[in-house]
């Protein structure tokens, strides 16, 4: 089953609302798009896929609240994250059960979603430390420089439909202590994790209505987001295409823009690599969320003699071979549903291309029963892969791990840095000097030492490098303080003429 299009009411079920000056209210947008359980199949939401009069209604609520948001002292506006950290840690279950049923992933895996997502509000709540500024006093006589950080504005997030939860948070809390108003418009194929984070933002006596509004929409609403001047920073995260199309639209309307994109993550494995560890983490990295991660491993890449290289793939066919899959609401599931059927069919579509291209299937997925939503593939290993395939080079984004054989570390390094991606690159060794080549020379934002999916922490960047980001400053860490703050430098003097009269020093 494909969500659908329609532009009549087909059934009862809800047509999602916009949250807008703190109240819940319709949409204007003719068409919507019916979302459904990529597991059960089941009918859960009618999402409107709204556009510029729906944006433009957030944005002056979201202006009209962010006036008095950015006198509000620093530390009062973290508190309130406070606040939401402890809502949202009271709903973990709920969240990641609207994350199992919209999305589709395990509950183990969307409540580590959940989890991912409130370190994010942890990391934002030091936020008022992180907007202190820096001073330079005596550069002249009576004369003193100081920098300042102010809020940008009004903010918008454009995330998709992998983390509905995690992604969201990536950005909400950061803006909000820097002072900013922010608006979100979640993936509109799981948009039901995001609309209860907006809800329990309500909840939050401190945050003020029309501070966060929540709008619907694919690319009209994207469109009217980046071309909106009440705007002034923009957050994406999404697919390396559409990342370049946001990043060039919104700098075209003279906007700050960070937007993260896809990716193609290697990892290395050498003959040394401690064999259970190995398997384990390869599998969850390449198999879990069915592979639709922007941090999946998505190719193995054999290092050593044809021996050694066949030992390491027997590991990981062996470990893949005793996978699962199913819908992520069943508790034996391992490799949970993709987003929906028709993507299914595509990736079915890549293997069998791969398969007419000699490659070989040694672990085959599409046998796996489609489920009643039509949506599951089983966990695929394709070994033979050429270094220009499309296996080897395109994001698939499914369960399926694409292998490569090498003879060296340097040959496997060389083999990474080639992608146009660069978002993560993972080593399997015990050998420290391995790693230590690996972390020195591999083209990557972020890389994993026997670690299979390398996501930092939210008290660290999060960001790709080369086509997996169109930004200067990344999600989360320092960064996630500094794209939603400006600096204003200023200099003074004080002190009266007699103090300049007085002289010494530089004079101004
Ligand atoms: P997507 O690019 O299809 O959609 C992302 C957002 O962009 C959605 O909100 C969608 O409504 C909007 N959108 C889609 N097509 C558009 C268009 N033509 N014009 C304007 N807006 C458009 O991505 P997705 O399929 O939802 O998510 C999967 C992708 O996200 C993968 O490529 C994955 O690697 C990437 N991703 C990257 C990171 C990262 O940190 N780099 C994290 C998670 C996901």
């Amino acid at each position: 089953m494909t969500d659908t299009l329609t532009s009549e009411p087909t059934t009862d079920v809800r047509t999602l609302k916009l949250f807008v000056g703190g109240a819940w209210i319709d949409s204007t947008a003719d068409q919507h798009l019916e979302s459904r359980d990529p597991g059960s199949g089941e009918l859960l939401a009618r999402v409107p896929l709204g556009g510029a009069a729906d944006v433009d209604a957030a944005v002056r609520a979201a202006r009209e609240a962010q006036r008095a948001w950015r006198r509000t002292a620093p530390q009062v506006r973290a508190r309130a994250l406070y606040r939401l950290r402890d809502v949202l840690d009271r709903h973990r279950d709920e969240l990641a059960a609207l994350v199992v049923a919209d999305m589709g992933k395990t509950f183990d895996d969307a409540l580590a979603e959940v989890g991912r997502g409130i370190e994010s509000v942890e990391a934002a709540m030091g936020g008022t430390h992180h907007l202190k500024g820096q001073n330079l006093e005596g550069i002249g006589t009576g004369v003193d420089v100081e920098l300042h950080r102010q809020p940008v504005g009004v903010v918008a997030a454009i995330t998709p439909f992998n983390f509905p939860v995690m992604i969201p948070l990536w950005f909400l809390p950061f803006a909000l202590v820097t002072g900013n108003a922010f608006i979100l418009k979640p993936s509109e194929q799981d948009p039901l994790a995001s609309e209860r984070i907006v809800e329990l933002v309500g909840q939050v006596d401190e945050i003020p209505a029309g501070l966060v509004s929540l709008v619907h929409g694919a690319k009209d609403a994207v469109n009217a987001i980046l071309d909106h001047p009440g705007i002034d920073a923009v957050s994406f995260v999404g697919s390396a295409t559409t990342a370049r199309y946001v990043a060039t639209r919104a700098t075209e309307q003279g906007k700050r823009v960070q937007a993260l994109g896809g990716a193609k993550n290697a990892m290395i494995v050498m003959p040394d690599a401690d064999p259970k560890l190995t398997a384990s983490q390869i599998v969850g990295s390449a198999f879990g969320a069915a592979g639709q991660r922007c941090m999946a491993g998505s190719l193995a890449v054999l290092v050593g003699t044809q021996e050694e290289q066949d030992r390491s793939l027997q590991l990981i066919v062996d470990a893949a071979s005793k996978l699962t899959s199913g819908p992520g609401s069943d508790r034996a599931t391992d490799v949970c549903p993709v987003i929906n059927a028709g993507s299914r069919e595509r990736l079915v579509a890549e293997i069998d291309a791969a398969e007419r291209d000699g490659i070989e299937v040694v672990v085959d997925g599409r046998t796996a029963d489609a489920g009643a939503g039509g949506a599951n593939l089983g966990a695929t290993v394709l070994d033979g892969v050429p270094a220009d395939h499309r296996v080897a080079t395109e994001e698939l984004f499914g369960p399926v791990l694409g292998v490569i054989r090498v003879a060296t570390l340097d040959d496997a390094i060389e083999f990474a840095n080639a992608s146009r991606y660069g978002n993560s690159t993972i080593l399997f060794s015990e050998s420290g000097g391995a790693a230590r080549e690996f972390r020195y020379s591999a083209d990557a934002g972020m890389l994993g030492v026997n670690v299979g999916v390398a996501a930092p922490i939210a008290w660290m960047p999060f960001g790709g490098w080369n086509d997996s980001i169109d930004a200067d400053l990344s999600a989360n860490g320092e960064d996630g303080f500094r794209f939603y703050t400006r600096q204003k430098v200023v200099t003074t003097r004080w002190g009266g003429t007699s103090a300049a009269a007085a002289g010494g020093g530089m004079r101004f």
